[in-house]
């Protein structure tokens, strides 16, 4: 797992609290797995909610029912 985060992200933000939460985020997306099933990848999402989710593609289809 990759541990350094990419500072490059944080690029355009000017509060250092939106600079962390913009790397932190970037790294969240990039190196974390879906705990339900075997996708190695995570997808950030902006819905209704303020705080930024991660949900993972495969287990999202899942739920959502048979298409
Ligand atoms: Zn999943």
């Amino acid at each position: 797992m990759q541990l350094d985060l990419n500072v490059l992200l944080a690029d355009g933000y000017k509060s250092p609290s939106q600079r962390a939460r913009r790397v932190t985020e970037g790294w969240f997306a990039g190196q974390m797995y879906c705990p339900a099933c075997p996708s190695p990848r995570l997808e950030q999402t902006r819905g209704s909610n303020p705080v930024v989710d991660f949900l993972c593609p495969d287990a999202n289809r899942n739920r959502g029912g048979k298409k």
